[in-house]
């Protein structure tokens, strides 16, 4: 199963993936959670990136499609993977799809969680109340969703047009949205956890 996971910030993505590698036997990458793991451990990159988190806006796509690319050598994604967080703008999508093309793991599907907005600023400020990021304050949040709206946004337009696009209902109790996620995923994918 090669799934990418699009929404918006606090839309669910990073909760569902969890559940889902465990239903679907492949990793949950998140690039978010690279580039923090790269921040706390004071490594050359995270240094760079961590002004640009700090700040809600991207850090260079270099810097990402390096992380991503070393991830997905690890023999844990050779069964397939669950991205979340990436690609962030087109460039990224095309990067994408010529990494997964190189290493003859092109993508199944693109799967957008749909939160609405209102909702999405309520969820962020409960995570922050919850986890403490650094980047879920009220000003960084603003420009997150401004980032999301302007170079995320057509990520899924890319998608659609290559026929790779699902969009699913993100509203409701996470088990309900879960369901949701595993009847959109292609047959082959539902079976694939089954089989294993
Ligand atoms: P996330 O955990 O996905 O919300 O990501 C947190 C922050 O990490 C973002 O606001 C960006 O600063 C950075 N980040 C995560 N993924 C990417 C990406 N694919 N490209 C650029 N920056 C990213």
């Amino acid at each position: 199963m090669r799934l990418v996971l699009l929404g918006a910030p606090g839309s669910g993505k990073g909760t569902q993936a969890e559940v889902l590698k465990a239903e679907l036997g492949v990793p949950h990458i998140s690039t978010g959670d690279l580039l923090r793991a790269a921040v706390k451990a004071g490594s050359p990159l995270g240094l760079k990136a961590k002004a640009v988190m700090e700040a809600g806006q991207l850090v260079s796509d270099d810097i990402v499609l390096a992380m991503l690319e070393e991830r997905l050598a690890k023999p844990d994604a050779a069964a397939g993977f669950i991205l979340d967080g990436y690609p962030r703008n087109v460039a990224q999508c095309e990067a994408l799809e010529a990494l997964l093309e190189r290493i003859g793991q092109p993508l199944e599907i693109a799967l957008k969680l749909d939160v609405p907005s209102e909702l999405i600023v309520e969820r962020i400020a409960g995570r922050a109340a919850a986890q403490g990021r650094k980047d879920d304050t009220p000003e960084t949040v603003r420009e997150r969703l401004r980032v999301y709206a302007e170079q995320t946004e057509p990520v899924a337009g890319h998608f659609a047009q290559i026929g790779k696009l699902k969009i699913v209902d993100g509203v409701g109790e996470l088990a309900e949205v879960s369901r949701r996620i595993i009847a959109a995923l292609p047959a082959q994918c539902r079976n694939a956890r089954v089989n294993a």
